[in-house]
C-alpha cells in the first residue's frame, strides 16, 4: 500500500474543502514551516479567511476586522488575498472584464454589472486598504487627485472647508481653480496652532483637510486634537496619510473621519502605477462617494488595482527600511555645516517631534532641508547628486531629490533653498555619501 505523503494529505483536504464549498475556514498558523513543526499557536494567531470580496460583509466576517490580535504586517500580506475559489490561485486573479453577465432584468447575479461601478480586482484592493486603515470601507480612484476631487464633490454647495497651509501643491490648485465654481468656500490656515482652527471655524464648516507630515515642510499636526475641535463644530477631519501610510500612522484610530492616499506613492511602492483612495468611517459618506465615483467616473482600473495590491504586501517591510534610511540621512544632513535646517519629524529638534512620536510608529522616508546660501546653492546640490535622481513624486524604492519651488511653480510657498528627498531603499551610507559629496 502506498503511504500518503504530507503534501498528498493537504491536497485531499483542499479538495474536500472545495467540494463542500466551505467558506470562512479558520486558518491556523503553525510555528515553523507548514510542512514542519506541528505546534499550533494560540487562538490570537488565527485569522478567518473569507472568499467573499464584498465590502458589504458584516465587519466580523471580514479579514482583519473584529480581531485585535491580527497585526498590521499580517493584514498587509493577507487582506484581499482570498484564495481564488475557481482555481485555488494564491495570486489574486486580474479581472479585466468591463462587463459582467446579469439577469434579464439587469439583476447582478454575480455581484457585478459594469467596471465603472465595481470590479473584483478593485474590491480586493479596497478590502485591503480598509483593513489596513481600520475604516468601514475604502474606495479607490484613478489617482490621488481624483480621490481628492471626489471628496470635495461630495460636499454640498455652500459648505466651507479649512485646509492646512502646507499641503500638496495640486490640492492647492484644486482649491483655487475649482472650488469657487463648485460653490464651496475655503480657508487656508496654519493648523499647528489649535487656536487658529477654532477661530477659522464657521457655522458652514464641514471639513478640515490636513496632511501630517505635510508636503514639503514636514509639519506635524495633532490629529487627535484637531479631530476633537472639528467634531465639536460638527465638521469632519480628513487626513492625507500618503507620507506616513497606515503602517506608521492610523488616523482613523486617532479620531479622524476620512483618510486619503495617493496610492501612487508608498502603497504602490515601485514608481510604476497611479492610484488614489479614500477610507471612510461613515455609511452616509460612503454612499455619497460611491455615487460621485460612479457618475463622474474616476475609477481605479483593474490592472492598477492589482499592482497596488501587490505593493501593499511588502509595505510594512518597506516602511521600516524607509524610516531607518530617512532617520540616518536626516541625522547626517543635520550635522553638515552646509545645511541651514533639516525638516524630519524624527529629529528631536523638529517642532512637531513629540506629537509625531505619540501618533506615528516611525518617521518615514520623506524629509526636506534648506541649503545654506540660497536658491542657487540648493540647485547646485540638486545638479551634483549622482545616486539621488532629480524627479518628482515619492514613495518608490529609489531615492529622489526635488527643488520644490521649481516644480511647484507660481503659487509655491516652498523656500527657494529647500530640497525635498524621498529616501528610498538603497544602503543609507551610499545615500549619505552622495549627498555629502553634492554639498561639498
Ligand atoms: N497627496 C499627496 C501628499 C501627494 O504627494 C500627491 C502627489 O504627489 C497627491 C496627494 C496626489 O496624488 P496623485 O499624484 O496620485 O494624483
Amino acid at each position: 500500500m502506498r503511504l500518503l505523503t504530507r503534501e498528498g494529505f493537504w491536497r485531499i483536504v483542499g479538495r474536500l474543502v472545495l467540494a463542500t464549498g466551505a467558506r470562512g475556514l479558520p486558518i491556523t498558523f503553525k510555528s515553523g514551516s507548514p510542512s514542519g513543526n506541528e505546534a499550533v499557536m494560540g487562538d490570537e494567531h488565527k485569522i478567518r479567511i473569507e472568499n467573499s470580496l464584498e465590502w458589504e460583509c458584516p465587519p466580523a466576517r471580514v479579514l482583519g476586522r473584529g480581531s485585535p490580535a491580527l497585526r498590521l504586517e499580517t493584514i498587509a500580506v493577507r487582506a484581499g488575498a482570498e484564495i481564488d475559489p475557481d482555481t485555488g490561485a494564491l495570486a489574486p486573479p486580474l479581472h479585466l472584464s468591463t462587463t459582467f453577465e446579469h439577469g434579464p432584468a439587469s439583476q447582478p447575479i454575480h455581484g457585478f454589472l459594469y467596471v465603472r461601478q465595481k470590479n473584483p480586482t478593485q474590491l480586493r484592493l479596497e478590502g485591503a486598504l480598509r483593513d489596513l486603515e481600520g475604516g468601514l470601507a475604502a474606495l479607490t480612484f484613478s489617482s490621488g487627485m481624483a480621490a481628492s476631487a471626489a471628496m470635495l464633490q461630495a460636499l454640498k454647495p455652500g459648505s466651507h472647508v479649512i485646509f492646512s497651509d502646507d499641503i500638496y501643491i495640486d490640492v492647492r490648485n484644486l482649491v483655487h481653480d475649482f472650488l469657487p465654481s463648485w460653490g464651496i468656500e475655503s480657508s487656508v490656515e496654519d493648523l499647528q496652532n489649535l487656536a487658529v482652527l477654532k477661530r477659522a471655524l464657521r457655522p458652514s464648516t464641514k471639513l478640515i483637510w490636513i496632511e501630517t507630515p505635510s508636503n514639503p515642510l514636514m509639519k506635524i499636526l495633532d490629529i487627535q486634537a484637531l479631530g476633537g475641535i472639528a467634531h465639536e463644530a460638527g465638521a469632519q477631519l480628513l487626513v492625507d496619510n500618503t507620507f506616513a501610510t497606515p503602517i506608521l500612522q492610523r488616523p482613523l484610530t486617532l479620531g479622524a473621519d476620512i483618510v486619503l492616499h495617493s496610492t501612487t506613492k508608498y502603497c504602490g511602492g515601485h514608481s510604476d502605477v497611479q492610484g488614489g483612495c479614500l477610507v471612510v468611517k461613515s455609511r452616509e459618506l460612503l454612499d455619497k462617494l460611491l455615487h460621485v465615483r460612479e457618475i463622474l467616473g474616476a475609477v481605479a482600473s483593474p490592472f492598477n488595482s492589482w499592482l497596488i495590491l501587490r505593493g501593499l504586501r511588502s509595505l510594512p517591510c518597506r516602511m521600516e527600511r524607509h524610516s531607518a534610511n530617512g532617520s540616518a540621512v536626516a541625522a547626517a544632513l543635520a550635522a553638515s555645516p552646509a545645511i541651514e535646517a533639516v525638516y524630519y519629524p524624527g529629529l528631536r529638534t523638529h517642532a512637531g517631534h513629540e506629537i509625531a512620536q505619540s501618533q506615528m510608529k516611525g518617521f518615514g522616508g520623506m524629509l526636506s532641508f534648506r541649503v545654506r546660501g540660497g536658491g542657487y546653492e540648493a540647485l547646485r546640490v540638486a545638479s551634483r547628486v549622482k545616486l539621488f535622481v532629480n524627479a518628482t513624486s515619492l514613495g518608490g524604492v529609489e531615492s529622489l531629490i526635488e527643488h520644490r519651488a521649481s516644480s511647484e511653480g507660481k503659487i509655491s510657498l516652498a523656500p527657494p533653498n529647500l530640497l525635498r528627498l524621498s529616501v528610498g531603499l538603497e544602503h543609507p551610507d551610499d545615500l549619505i555619501e552622495d549627498l555629502l559629496q553634492a554639498l561639498g
